[in-house]
């Protein structure tokens, strides 16, 4: 099977196999890890060793902190501005997906929130870069990769000169390229994309931006709470966390983020080229905004694209449908995506226009 899915999607081969060892016998302890106590030594190895490559592949500061919380990347939307908008502040967020206007709808329940700017009217397939930011606004919010459309910023320092803290949703890209990690206040992403198994998302927290807000906050609300507990204020998903520790351990031995990056970039050039040569598909975003984790495209005629569906399914091509809001194709080309299954896939598409043309 080649998987294309956007999430919960492709981890490696290598992960599933100790992941399923570890389902019998953790590391010969004759328990599995499905019935190890969180606050146990045996546990607590895990979630260190998870911090520690996650500060190490992340290159953080010491001032920012790893959490490992519930709720998904959906639960950030809320609990990003309950600890860092007060009130009668402002934020300051850009619209360039569904994903970032849920951030949006939540954050206007705890304070201002300016929409700095949006393409929602172009059914967001381009980046906005020409906007402006209150100085004073408590922080940013962005959308490193919207994963329903298939943009991407690609450069990012168009957000490191505008002033004020920077809280970013990389759900669907983080790890997945060099970024500049120590430039954001704030960073959360669901762990089922690049990261490790659906159930648990992480937050990377600067603790100099907390305990500014002037409202109550309920404990499970509370990142410093979360600080202080070490991620363990309650029994955290110990086997989504167990497995984000396997996913990590194999991006370091495979040569960290700098590897991946040209392997991404590999994969989603051989996609992109093939879609720019074949007269039957069509790209659906901008060229300077593409994606390098979800590529989507069309077909010039529609009525064509059931059967090239129909293809993908034949040939073992798992998740290729596009989201109901883009329709066409989406093919995800995360960390744990083989090269060779583009190729293939690349492959079925000359092959069927080759049949059509
Ligand atoms: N943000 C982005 C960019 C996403 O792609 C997703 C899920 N695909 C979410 C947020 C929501 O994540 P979750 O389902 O973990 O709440």
């Amino acid at each position: 099977m080649h998987n294309f899915n956007a999430g919960p999607s492709i981890l490696p081969k290598s992960v599933f196999e100790e992941a399923a060892r570890s389902l019998l016998d953790f590391n010969g302890t004759g328990l599995s890890i499905l019935e190890i106590g969180h606050r146990t030594p045996l546990f607590q190895a895990v979630i260190d060793e998870a911090v520690a490559l996650l500060r190490a592949h992340m290159e953080l500061l010491p001032e920012q902190e790893v959490l490992f919380l519930h709720g998904g990347a959906s639960t950030q939307f809320m609990q990003v501005p309950m600890n860092l908008l007060d009130e009668k502040a402002r934020a300051a967020y850009t619209d360039t997906g569904v994903w970032a206007s849920k951030a949006i709808k939540e954050a206007k329940l705890f304070g201002g929130v300016d929409v700095v700017c949006s393409s929602k009217e172009a059914n967001y397939t381009f980046l906005p870069k020409e906007w402006t930011v209150d100085p004073s606004a408590a922080y940013l919010h962005l959308t490193t990769n919207n994963t329903i459309y298939g943009t991407q910023w690609q450069d990012l320092s168009l957000f490191y000169e505008k002033g004020v803290p920077l809280v970013a949703d990389m759900s669907s890209d983080i790890l997945s390229r060099r970024v500049d990690f120590s430039k954001y206040g704030l960073i959360y992403a669901g762990a089922q994309k690049n990261i490790g198994a659906a159930g648990v998302n992480i937050v990377v927290v600067n603790k100099n931006m907390l305990g500014k807000v002037s409202r109550p906050l309920p404990t499970m609300m509370d990142y410093r709470a979360h600080i202080e507990a070490g991620s363990l204020l309650n029994t955290p998903p110990v086997f989504s966390i167990y497995v984000c520790l396997l996913t990590l351990r194999w991006l370091k031995e495979v040569g960290g983020i700098t590897h991946i990056e040209k392997e991404n970039e590999r994969k989603a050039k051989l996609l992109y080229d093939t879609i720019d040569s074949i007269p039957l598909f069509r790209p659906t975003v901008a060229k300077e905004d593409r994606s390098r984790m979800n590529v989507c495209f069309v077909m010039e005629d529609p009525a064509l694209e059931a059967a090239f569906l129909a293809l993908c399914k034949e040939e073992g091509m798992v998740g290729v449908k596009g989201h109901r809001s883009v329709g066409g194709f989406r093919a995800s080309l995360y960390n744990a995506l083989p090269y060779e299954s583009v190729v293939a896939f690349t492959e079925l598409m000359k092959q069927f226009a080759e049949r059509k043309g």
